[in-house]
């Protein structure tokens, strides 16, 4: 029996990782955390059985204290409350399924405490992977990745040995606006956004694959996850999403994960790793995919790509600042506050505008943070 603590259990990711659960005995649920849907954290209580829930605010975790006051089910809410989940004794795999920067702390309280994480949560390592990273050796963890790219590199990497990686060749699908001009997409709308041509996500990570800006938090994610330099991450723009990424070796092989686009073989994959249980869902097969394609990223278009090598190639709080300038851009963008190109022409200003600190800690990153968060909401 494998026991899990999912932080962000009602998102995309979340849910996704409950159908997981739901077909393999072996998974067992310790704890489950959320923002504000009480309505879907009773179903998921009810159903899973959690030691321990959490809501972020007090009074929302009141709420849900009422809902199931007939079930043994501590509920706690805040800060404290992901840190109590991180830690606790009862877990041995932390998911980190909660977006933005908010999962630094967990994750880092959840390393302490010895527990592997299975890891969606990409804002936590661009922003503090210098903490991370180092820290999970040091207590001798793993960061399993959940992200389907990274899932697929890991999965390309293993039984290799060590240092013999020449390239990361990390797919992208493109998003719904591949091909699109500066023009047509300063007239894009939120509904046309957040149509991804291939996968189903939570609304923030769809603008950012809409805008490219996910595929650059991605080729921060995977340096730190694999140790690879900024010069040997390339970006292949894939529309099929059929490749899901692959890496290149020093004698030129180069070996790929393929299937169809479907988040729960990853998160699976991270699960029972090294493991491979069997998982139900359509197959590739490649007599009706008709042809792969493959295209150079359009990086003058879409101008978060380049940004986002940028931000990563200075360090230090760039990536914070890249980051939480994004967060806060995109939510004025799905509130309809600005408009689409306005994302990462923000983004290119908060870093233009900010005074990198080299290896921060989590209090200069959180700082960091703050300051973008306030020098966006000054520029709006
Ligand atoms: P969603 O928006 O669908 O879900 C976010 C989850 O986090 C929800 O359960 C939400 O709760 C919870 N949450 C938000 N704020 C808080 C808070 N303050 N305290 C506790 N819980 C909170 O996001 P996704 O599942 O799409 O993404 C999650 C992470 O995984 C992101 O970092 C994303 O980049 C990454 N990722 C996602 C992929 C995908 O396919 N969706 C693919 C690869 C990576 P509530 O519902 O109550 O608001």
């Amino acid at each position: 029996m494998k026991k899990i603590a999912i932080l962000g259990s009602t998102g995309s990711i979340g849910t996704q990782t409950l159908e997981v659960v739901r077909c393999n005995p072996e998974l067992q649920v310790a704890a489950l955390a959320a923002g504000t849907n009480v309505d879907k954290m009773e179903e998921q209580v009810r159903e899973f059985h959690p030691l321990i829930v959490a809501m972020w605010s007090e009074e929302v975790a009141r709420d849900l204290q009422i809902k199931i006051a007939d079930l043994q089910v501590k509920v706690v809410w805040g800060m404290e409350g992901l840190l109590e989940i991180a830690e606790m004794p009862e877990s041995e795999v932390l998911v980190t399924a909660i977006v933005g920067m908010i999962g630094i702390r967990p994750t880092i309280a959840a390393i302490k405490a010895g527990k592997d994480i299975a890891l969606a949560n990409k804002e936590t390592l661009v922003t503090a992977g210098h903490i991370i990273m180092p820290l999970a050796k040091e207590h001798k963890v793993s960061i399993l990745p959940v992200d389907s790219e990274h899932s697929a590199i890991f999965q390309s990497l293993n039984g290799e040995p060590a240092g013999r990686l020449e390239k990361i060749l990390l797919t992208a699908s493109g998003g719904p606006f591949r091909g699109k001009t500066r023009e047509q997409l300063a007239r894009v709308h939120v509904e046309d956004a957040l149509k991804h041509p291939n996968w189903a996500m939570g609304r923030k990570i769809t603008i950012d694959s809409a805008t490219l800006v996910n595929k650059g938090l991605e080729v921060m994610e995977a340096g730190w996850l694999f140790g690879a330099g900024l010069d040997q991450i390339q970006v292949v723009v894939h529309p099929q999403s059929i490749i899901h990424s692959a890496v290149q070796y020093v004698d030129g092989a180069i070996i790929a994960q393929m299937g169809t686009p479907d988040m729960k073989l990853p998160i699976q994959y991270a699960l029972f790793y090294p493991d491979r249980k069997p998982m139900n869902g359509r197959r590739v097969d490649f007599f009706d995919l008709g042809q792969l394609t493959f295209e150079k990223p359009d990086t003058d278009t879409f101008t978060g790509l380049a940004l986002a090598y940028r931000a990563a190639a200075m360090g230090g709080t760039m990536p914070t600042v890249f980051n939480a300038a994004n967060e806060k851009a995109v939510a004025l963008f799905l509130d309809r506050r600005i408009n689409f190109l306005e994302i990462t022409e923000l983004i290119g200003e908060a870093m233009e505008h900010h005074k990198l600190k080299e290896a921060p800690n989590v209090e200069e990153v959180l700082a960091a943070e703050a300051e973008t968060y306030e020098y966006i909401s000054g520029r709006i």
